[in-house]
């Protein structure tokens, strides 16, 4: 999923829409307009039929988003922080900062946001029965009360990455102490769940309903990818347990003057390392990292007058990483902030380079070497 546009903020979390999220909302307004409320709220006028789709359809995205909320506000209350909270054409999804460290935690996170849910559809049908008299106010709490109860029932699937998955993994955690395991089950599930509906999306096409049949394949591939990215991320961590940064880092590279031309480093240099990833130290600027990509960038011939420190990528503090920090730790930093490489330091002292391909090569050996 790409960036989402980030508009205001609750509690402090940042609140963004999806570009999809638009597409979705002007469909559900529509269709709310000119089918639900067309024969529901016919005593309207034209613009009042519409204005009804409007604030139904807002309505049932600030149902959406409340059931975010309350994920997030029980990770805060646990202390883990939220990024943002996106709304995106097949729901909302609040990103957290870290995975729950216990199966208690795991648990009230997951079940916070179908209860918030299951909580506003007893609130929209209750104001749908004292509503009676006004028959279009009565229609809308109605379909809000409805699709409420759908949205917590439905997020109640025990499949990873549904909010019952999450809850089943929490309890499989919670009995056998193996968070591994837990979520190796919870993602099986997940993808049974996933075949459910792309099984039922294709019964549907051939059924006759197109639109709702591809509707249907697209949240179980869109289930099937999460709950397979969920078992590798675990199968990752399972191998990497215990292993530290400097166990993986690369030590053999190449420190370079930042003087030094492109033009010098390739040809006198490239030799020295294979990965073509050079540390370039100058006494001007806080060291940096030189690898092929930017040097390629560089037009040829230019290599003989453009210096090392020129080109390089120089890191902020931020970006490094001290050796005795767990591998798995620093992999997800780097996905997070987006970084190929990073250095390990120690203190002052650059004790090597960390990059995505080295964990990668780890890996490789460590399953060849059984
Ligand atoms: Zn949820």
């Amino acid at each position: 999923m790409g960036k989402s546009i980030k508009l205001f903020r609750i509690g402090g979390i940042p609140i963004g829409l999806h570009p999809s999220w638009f597409i979705i909302f002007l469909f559900l307004t529509y269709s709310l307009a000119n089918g639900y409320f067309a024969t529901r709220a016919a005593e309207l006028p034209f613009a009042g039929i519409w204005a009804l789709g409007l604030a139904t359809s807002l309505l049932f995205f600030g149902s959406v988003l409340a059931h975010e909320l309350g994920h997030a506000f029980v990770a805060l209350r646990n202390k883990i922080p939220v990024k943002s909270i996106s709304l995106f054409f097949l729901g909302g999804v609040a990103e957290i900062d870290r995975e729950p460290s216990a199966p208690g935690e795991e648990f009230r996170i997951a079940i916070a946001g179908p209860m918030v849910s299951l909580t506003l559809a007893l609130i929209f049908n209750s104001l749908a029965q004292v509503s009676g008299d006004l028959s279009y106010l009565s229609a809308a709490f109605s379909y809000l009360g409805r699709v409420n109860l759908l949205l917590g029932v439905f997020n109640l699937i025990p499949g990873f990455p549904m909010d019952g998955g999450r809850i089943l993994r929490a309890a499989i955690w919670k009995i056998t102490g193996d968070h591994f395991r837990a979520t190796q089950a919870a993602s099986f599930t997940g993808r049974l769940v996933a075949f459910g509906f792309i099984g039922y999306g294709v019964f549907s096409v051939f059924t006759g309903n197109l639109m709702g049949g591809i509707w249907m394949g697209f949240i179980g591939l869109f289930l099937l990818n999460l709950a397979g990215s969920a078992s590798a991320q675990a199968k990752l961590q399972h191998k990497l347990q215990g292993v530290r940064v400097d166990q993986v880092m690369s030590r053999n590279y190449p420190s370079v003057p930042g003087e030094t031309t492109l033009e010098q480093l390739v040809v006198s240099r490239l030799g020295d390392n294979s990965q073509g990833t050079f540390l370039v130290v100058d006494h001007e600027k806080p060291p940096g990292i030189l690898t092929l990509r930017e040097i390629t960038k560089v037009p040829r011939h230019l290599w003989s007058r453009i210096k090392a420190k020129e080109v390089m990528k120089s890191w902020e503090r931020s970006a490094q990483i001290s050796p005795d920090t767990p591998v798995i730790t620093a992999l997800e930093k780097m996905e997070r902030d987006d970084l190929r490489l990073m250095p390990v330091v120690d203190g002052l002292q650059v004790m090597g380079i960390l990059s995505r391909e080295q964990v990668r090569h780890y890996l490789r050996l460590r399953t060849e070497l059984g």
